[in-house]
Parts: C-alpha cells; structure tokens; sequence
C-alpha cells in the first residue's frame, strides 16, 4: 500500500508539472500575442424578440494561436486577468470593435451597437476611463454604437470605486449591461444603484426553461423586477424555438445564443447587416 501510495504521488505531481507547464507555455505565448496580432474579434447577435431583427452584437474576444488554431476566450482570459494582461488586451478589443464599427459605417452599412465585456481587472485599473475616452476620440464612433456588459460579480466586488467608474462611462454616453445575472447572489434592488440599461439573464436558467419550472420561475422574476426598475433584458444562450417561445410569452425584450447564430468572424457580421433591412 506504500509503495502505491507512492506512486499515486509521483503521479499526482507528475501531472501538476504538466499542467504547471502547459500554463507557462500559455502565458508565455500569450506576452507575445498582442505584438504579432494574433487577437480577433468573433461577433454574436442580439435579437429584439418582438420584432426578430438584429439589435446589437456583443463582441467576443477569440486568440489565432499559431500551430493550435482558434483558442477560446476561457482558455486564456483567466490568465490575463491574473498577470493584468487583460488591461492592454482589453483597451485592443474597444479599439478594434470601435474601429470595425466605423469601417462598416464607411462601407456604407448601417451599424448596430456593439457590446464590448469589461473585466474586474479593468475596473481595478486607474487608466480604464481614459482609455475609453481616448477611443471614442480616436475612432470618431458615436456614443451610442459602443456599449460595455459587466460581470454581476464584478459589480459587487468593487462598491464604491466601480460605482464611481460606471457613472463617468454612463456620462460619457455609453451604455452598461449587468453580465451573467443569477449568478452572483445579488438582488436586482441593489444592482438599481449602478447605472446600467440592460441585465443579462445567465445561460444557466434558460438552459432547461422548457423542463424545469423552478428556471422558469426564476426567469420571470428576473423579468418581471428588471422590467419595473426600467431595465430591459436579454436572455442568453438561446438555442431552441420553445425557450424562444417561452422567452417572448414572460415579456423578455431580446435574446442572444445559437437559434439565431453562434459567433461570427467580421465577414460574417457585415454579411449580417448588409442584410438587414432587405
Ligand atoms: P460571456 O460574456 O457570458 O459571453 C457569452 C458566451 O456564451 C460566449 O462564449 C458565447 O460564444 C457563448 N454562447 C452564446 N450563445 C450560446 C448558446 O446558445 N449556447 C452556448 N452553449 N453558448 C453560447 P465565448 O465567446 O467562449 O466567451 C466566453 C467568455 O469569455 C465570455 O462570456 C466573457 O466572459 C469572456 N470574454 C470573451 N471576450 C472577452 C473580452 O473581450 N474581454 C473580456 N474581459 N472577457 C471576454
Ligand atoms: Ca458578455
Ligand atoms: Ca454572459
Ligand atoms: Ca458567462
């Protein structure tokens, strides 16, 4: 029994040091990828449920590693939250999305507000309201096209620092959405401090809506307590007609996931509007 036990050991740490390794070679890889483009944007759909028009997009960060493909945002974003590399990433992903948006603007294309994911760490970070003005100079895009969704955790972590931040955003003309919600323990009452528009419903309670009841309770309370504080809300990932269907009957203003369209490289997304409208 000793003698397995030890080996389970060496096992157990033979493993650590491969994923100890895997995560330096993750992280080294990643002080390189800013400098040598590596970074794109993928755009995702927001869908005004009454109508089944295209409301907005939210931007989402995706990493063109070379020799490993696409890698996803859950793959890498911990990593630059963790060594603060996310606050230049961060300050890349406004600029570009502000950047693509005047491009369609250019081309003729009529765009819609694009929503941009702002970390914790970003908000830690004192340069975070500059960066955003600077932007919106820089690129020339109107105000209203650029819209920023925070996480429900975040929100809480910070008090009265970010609620400082959210207000000069807010003053700036931008809008704000609350990521995620459900997740994080708070009650719509207190988030009513923050100046947001909008509250994300978090996939967790539209994934079962059609079998679970306690989903469906909780949706249409969220629903129902955004809609009297003059919030709207978004459901995210959508994936069935019947969660549609339920979505539209508890008055829930847009939806977001797969019924409509995973996200999509900027190709796509110009496709998209250009065939709005027709
Ligand atoms: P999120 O902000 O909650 O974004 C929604 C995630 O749900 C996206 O994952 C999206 O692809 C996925 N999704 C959308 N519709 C569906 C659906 O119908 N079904 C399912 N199963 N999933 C759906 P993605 O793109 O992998 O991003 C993961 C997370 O990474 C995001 O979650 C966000 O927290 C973070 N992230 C992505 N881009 C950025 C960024 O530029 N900055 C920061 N700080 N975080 C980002
Ligand atoms: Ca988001
Ligand atoms: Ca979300
Ligand atoms: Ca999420």
């Amino acid at each position: 029994a000793k003698a397995s036990g030890r080996n389970n050991y060496q096992f157990f740490t033979q493993k650590m040091n491969q994923a100890a390794a895997i995560h330096f070679d993750l992280e080294s890889s990643l002080r390189t990828a800013l400098a040598q483009d590596q970074f794109e944007l993928y755009y995702q759909p927001v869908i005004d449920i009454a109508t089944r028009t295209v409301h907005g997009m939210e931007v989402l960060l995706r990493w063109r590693r070379p020799g490993h493909g696409l890698v996803m945002p859950d793959r890498f974003i911990p990593i630059l939250e963790e060594n603060g590399m996310i606050v230049p990433v961060g300050a890349w992903v406004m600029r570009q999305a502000c950047e693509q948006s005047m491009e369609w603007l250019r081309q003729g294309l009529q765009p819609v507000p694009l929503a941009v994911n702002l970390s914790p760490r970003q908000f830690m970070h004192a340069g975070l309201v500059a960066a955003i003005r600077a932007v919106l100079e820089d690129s020339g895009i109107a105000p209203g096209l650029l819209e920023f969704e925070i996480t429900e955790t975040a929100l809480m972590q910070q008090g009265e620092q970010t609620l400082e931040i959210l207000r000069q955003i807010n003053a700036m003309g931008l809008r704000l959405s609350i990521d995620d919600f459900g997740t994080g323990y708070s009650s719509l009452a207190y988030l009513k401090r923050f100046p947001v528009k909008k509250v994300k419903i978090d996939r967790a309670f539209i994934k079962d809506l059609e079998t679970s009841a306690e989903d469906r309770a909780i949706v249409s309370a969220i629903i129902a307590l955004a809609g009297s504080l003059q919030l709207s809300t978004v459901a995210e990932g959508v994936e069935t007609e019947q969660q549609f269907a339920l979505l539209q009957s508890k008055g829930c203003r847009y939806a977001q996931g797969y019924l409509f369209s995973a996200p999509m490289p900027a190709s796509n997304a110009r496709m998209l509007l250009a065939r709005r409208g027709d």
